[in-house]
Order: structure tokens, then C-alpha cells, then sequence
């Protein structure tokens, strides 16, 4: 039996806190009468800066509710920071955490799964949206499309998974060393490793309220998706660099066939020549500058080399 803790982000969700509260909490006592998780697993709501009633809500329940405790960010940081307040919070409270929007779009019976595939030997356990439905037509697409691009970028994301996952205590620490900035989990998650599975996750329309993703917020975490785990943007300025350098070379057999040929007009082939020329050498070293940078944002993150999974020594 493990001792979870739902690690749940909120920010302006006074309209959804108290039917999350109750159904995590119908779920947490279920699951521990079903001797799946010990009695005193809990939700961890993380305020993230609310400007409504968040926080009074969360310390209302937390009076009247052993099973909600609540962490009080001082200022708005974003869902992903959010996120990682709490699974680190967390990791020294429980043996694994659950991550789960506070407006409970995510299917709840996934969790249950998500610790039976725990007790299988999975250390990570990712909610993978097979409806997306609930989502605007818009919504759907454009996340579909960007997930298609992070694969191309060479980002390792699981498709279709946002941030529903269970983690065990091993991975949470693993992911403590690594101490970058820009946050991006879903691309983190997988780069750390471990025995993984998946569930299926039906969406469900948002309990109450509004989405609190506005456009910025989600433009801000799709950039950070690709550059936070890639520098291929980089390297196909080299390529850009090498083709402009191609046409150059192709330019000047052409201009030196048609001199040949007495066929052209004065002036015409060293200007095109020369345009095409600097061109290529501008982009190049643009290129080749931009790979050390790239090598150097790659030093910068410390990320952890690797990650021991398991050892057979004999100490
Ligand atoms: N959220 C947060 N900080 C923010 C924005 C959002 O903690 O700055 C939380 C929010 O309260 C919710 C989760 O992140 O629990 C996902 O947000 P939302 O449901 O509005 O996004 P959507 O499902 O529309 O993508
Ligand atoms: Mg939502």
C-alpha cells in the first residue's frame, strides 16, 4: 500500500474547489477502503496566486477535511510551476502523487488504474486524452498539431498526454536534479525514464468557470516545448546556410556559362553572385555561432547525466 498525494493546481478556481474537493475525496476514501492506498493519503491543492477566494476555500476545507491540504504560492508562477511546487512538497510527504487539473477534466477512475499499474512495477504512469471532445474544435487541433511538431523537433513527448500522471517517490526525486527554469513536464517526464504505462484518460467539459489558459500562457508553454528541449531550430539555420551556399556555387557556373556563351548583361552576374554569396556566408555563420549557443543553453540546463534505474553490487 502506498500513501498518495494529489497534487492539484488552482488558480481563480473558487467556482470548481468544492465539488473537486468532495470527488477527490470520495476517491482517496475509496481507494483506501480498497486497501489500494493508505488512510492517510491526501490532496495537496496548490494556490497559485489566486486574486478570488482560492485560498480561503482550500483552508475552509482543509479544517473541515483531514483528506485536502492546501500550499499558498506567494504569487502567480504558472500551472507547470504550480505543478512542481507541490510534487516537491509532496515528495516528502507520500510514496507517489498524482497530478490533476483542479477543474477535473480528467477521467478520476484513471487514477485508480494508475495505482494498480504502480503495484505492476510501473514508476510512471501517463493519462493519455482519448476524447478530446470537451475541447474546442480549436483547442483539439492546434494541440494536436503541436504535438506533431515536438516530435519533429526531436522533443520525446508522450502524444496526447498533458500533465495527468502518477509519479513514484523514486521518480520525484530524479526529477529534483534537474534544476532548469523554463519547466516543461510533459518533455521532462519522459527524459528522466523508467517503467512507464499509460491509461486512457476520457475528458470531461470543465467543472465550473473558465479555462485559466489564455492564449499568452499557452503560447509561453508551447515555446518553451520546443525550446526548452531542442535546438534543432538552430540547426536548420546551418541547413538554410548550406542550401543558400549550394545556389551560390550553382551561380556562378551559371554566370560562367553564360560568359562563355557571350550571353548576358554587365553587372547582372557579379551582383547576383555576390547576393547570393554574402548570403550564404551571413546565414552560415549565423549557424555556426548559433550551435555553440545551442551548446552552451544544453551546458547551462545541469541536467543529470544519467538516472540509475537499479544496481547489483557487491558492497
Ligand atoms: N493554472 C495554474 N496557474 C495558471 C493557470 C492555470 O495553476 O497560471 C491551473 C488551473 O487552475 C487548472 C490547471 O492549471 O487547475 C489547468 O488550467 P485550465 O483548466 O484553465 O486549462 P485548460 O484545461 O483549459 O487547458
Ligand atoms: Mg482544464
Amino acid at each position: 500500500m502506498i500513501k498518495l498525494a494529489i497534487v492539484s493546481p488552482c488558480y481563480n478556481e473558487e467556482l470548481v474547489l468544492k465539488e473537486s474537493a468532495e470527488r477527490l475525496t470520495e476517491l482517496l476514501s475509496r481507494l483506501a477502503d480498497n486497501q489500494k492506498i493508505t488512510h492517510d493519503s491526501f490532496v495537496l491543492y496548490v494556490n497559485d496566486g489566486s486574486k478570488d477566494r482560492t485560498w480561503e476555500i482550500i483552508s475552509e476545507l482543509h479544517q473541515a477535511n483531514p483528506f485536502i491540504c492546501g500550499l499558498n504560492l506567494a504569487h502567480n508562477v504558472g500551472h507547470q510551476n504550480a505543478i512542481m511546487a507541490g510534487m516537491m512538497t509532496a515528495r516528502n510527504l507520500a510514496d507517489a502523487v498524482v497530478t490533476i487539473d483542479a477543474d477535473l477534466q480528467d477521467d478520476l477512475q484513471a487514477i485508480e488504474k494508475m495505482v494498480d499499474l504502480h503495484a505492476e512495477g510501473n514508476e510512471v504512469v501517463y493519462g493519455v486524452k482519448i476524447n478530446r471532445e470537451a475541447d474546442s474544435w480549436k483547442k483539439k487541433t492546434s494541440a494536436e498539431m503541436y504535438y506533431k511538431l515536438l516530435n519533429f523537433m526531436g522533443a520525446k513527448t508522450v502524444y496526447n498526454h498533458a500533465d495527468f500522471r502518477f509519479l513514484s517517490k523514486r521518480v520525484l526525486d530524479s526529477l529534483a536534479e534537474y534544476p532548469e527554469r523554463n519547466l516543461y513536464l510533459r518533455g521532462m517526464i519522459p527524459l528522466i525514464g523508467f517503467k512507464s504505462a499509460t491509461v486512457d484518460d476520457v475528458l470531461s467539459p470543465r467543472l465550473a468557470g473558465e479555462s485559466k489558459y489564455t492564449l499568452s500562457k499557452m503560447v509561453r508553454l508551447a515555446s518553451d516545448g520546443i525550446t526548452s528541449f531542442s535546438t534543432r531550430p538552430i540547426e536548420m539555420i546551418l541547413y538554410v546556410g548550406i542550401f543558400m551556399l549550394f545556389i551560390a556555387i550553382c551561380m556562378f557556373f551559371y554566370v560562367i556559362g553564360s560568359i562563355i556563351c557571350n550571353h548576358y548583361t554587365a553587372g547582372w552576374a557579379s551582383l547576383m553572385m555576390s547576393l547570393w554569396f554574402i548570403g550564404a556566408v551571413v546565414t552560415l555563420a549565423i549557424g555556426i555561432v548559433g550551435t555553440y549557443i545551442g551548446k552552451v543553453y544544453i551546458e547551462v540546463k545541469h541536467r543529470p547525466l544519467y538516472i540509475i534505474s537499479d544496481k547489483l553490487l557487491n558492497e
